[in-house]
């Protein structure tokens, strides 16, 4: 296997990323080393209680709290964070939970310039990335800047163990999709690919493990490692039919993010194994079954992920709407998008059918 191109462009971006259970206990630390002495907590209110337990790593340090970080990162939200930020003269965000607090912080720093540590709790992968996605009016937007790239990112095992063991499944499939889409970016670059198949390596030889055993540190640190490669693959390379199609289904007919992740992954790489097959060769090597898709099918319902679009909520009737909004719009993907194609596509994810089959 070689992921050499005759032509490519790699970029990375500068940051410090430390590995290890109880390593948030290193965050004061952390904070120091960037000169920074007005640390700001971010908690999505359900995990609150991570702010006390951050406020008292920081001692003198901590200055302030939000807890109400929300899905899709509203505006709204982001504007009374970033006023207090303001109003505390912080110099430092700590955002410690899943994509949801981490793009809290981002739209901070988007509009402060602070820099910020994150302590992931999910294997979403945000904290790898300078992208942003935003909300307002119901209506999303993305931007990809290296003011929201998070400088320091703490990943600690102990966090994850908690996670529920349906979020596990369904956080880690997320995770996998962008290493997978990333196989095939046009922008790939040798260092983007082999971080896309040791993230999907890491996450099929651990999640099993975590999910026989959800506090084993060992396996949780593993599946973060893999979240790493993972998130730090999607900060690296375009994404195509994979997420357009999530995103779709998740900004016009509100399907959980993740779960829709869990679901189309199989069904999209399947669509695109037709057209970039050497590409996605590598999925084929790691999970077996003699197509890509089939292999993540049979990976994600061994793991107990969902696998129907039906039990997502989604009703038949809206499938040729989805299949609609999902073709409009080109955009660049290895296989043309036709609405045909899509529409098939969605048929099968919807009854939970295997991909191709
Ligand atoms: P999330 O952050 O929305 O968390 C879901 C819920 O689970 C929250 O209530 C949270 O408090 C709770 N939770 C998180 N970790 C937990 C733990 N260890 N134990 C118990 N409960 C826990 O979920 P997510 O899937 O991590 O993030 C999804 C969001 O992130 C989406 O809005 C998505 O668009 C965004 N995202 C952005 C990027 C990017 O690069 N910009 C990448 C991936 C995801």
């Amino acid at each position: 296997m070689s992921f050499f191109r005759e032509e490519f462009t790699a970029r990375s971006a500068a940051v410090r990323v430390r590995f290890g259970a109880g390593i948030r206990a290193s965050v004061a630390e952390e904070a120091e080393a960037l000169g920074a002495s007005r640390a700001l907590i971010l908690t999505t209110p359900h995990q609150a209680a991570m702010a006390d337990e951050f406020a008292a790593y920081l001692g003198p340090r901590a200055v302030g709290r939000f807890t109400g970080a929300a899905m899709h990162t509203p505006v709204d939200v982001s504007e009374q964070a970033t006023a207090l930020a303001q109003e505390l003269r912080a110099d430092v965000l700590i955002s410690v939970g899943g994509g949801s607090t981490t793009g809290l912080g981002k739209a901070i720093a988007l509009r402060t310039d602070l820099p910020q540590i994150v302590v992931p709790t999910t294997y979403a992968g945000s904290e790898a990335t300078g992208i942003l996605g935003q909300t307002e009016g119901g209506v999303k937007t993305t931007l990809t800047s290296p003011k929201v790239q998070p400088e320091v990112i703490l990943y600690d095992a102990e966090l994850v163990a908690t996670l529920p063991v349906a979020m596990t499944v369904t956080s880690a499939l997320n995770a996998m999709a962008h290493a997978a889409e990333g196989l095939y970016a046009r922008d790939r670059s040798p260092l983007s690919s082999l971080m896309a198949v040791e993230g999907l390596r890491a996450f099929r030889d651990s999640l099993p493990k975590v999910m026989a055993a959800p506090g084993d540190a060992a396996g949780r640190g593993e599946t973060l490692y893999g979240a790493w490669l993972c998130g730090t693959v999607l900060g690296q390379v375009g994404m195509a039919l994979h997420h357009k199609l999530c995103h779709t289904l998740g900004g016009s007919f509100d399907l959980p993010h993740a779960e829709t992740h869990a679901v189309i992954l199989p069904h999209a790489i399947a669509y695109n194994a037709e057209a970039v097959p050497d590409l996605l060769a590598p999925v084929t090597q790691l999970f077996g079954h003699g197509n890509p898709g089939l292999g993540l099918w049979h990976f994600a319902k061994d793991a107990g992920a969902p696998l129907a679009l039906s039990d997502l909520g989604l009703k038949e009737a809206d499938l040729d709407r989805a299949a609609d909004l999902a073709a409009a719009n080109p955009y660049w993907n290895p296989r043309p998008v036709t609405r045909d194609g899509i529409r098939g596509l969605l048929q099968a994810a919807w009854e939970g059918a295997a991909p191709g089959v």
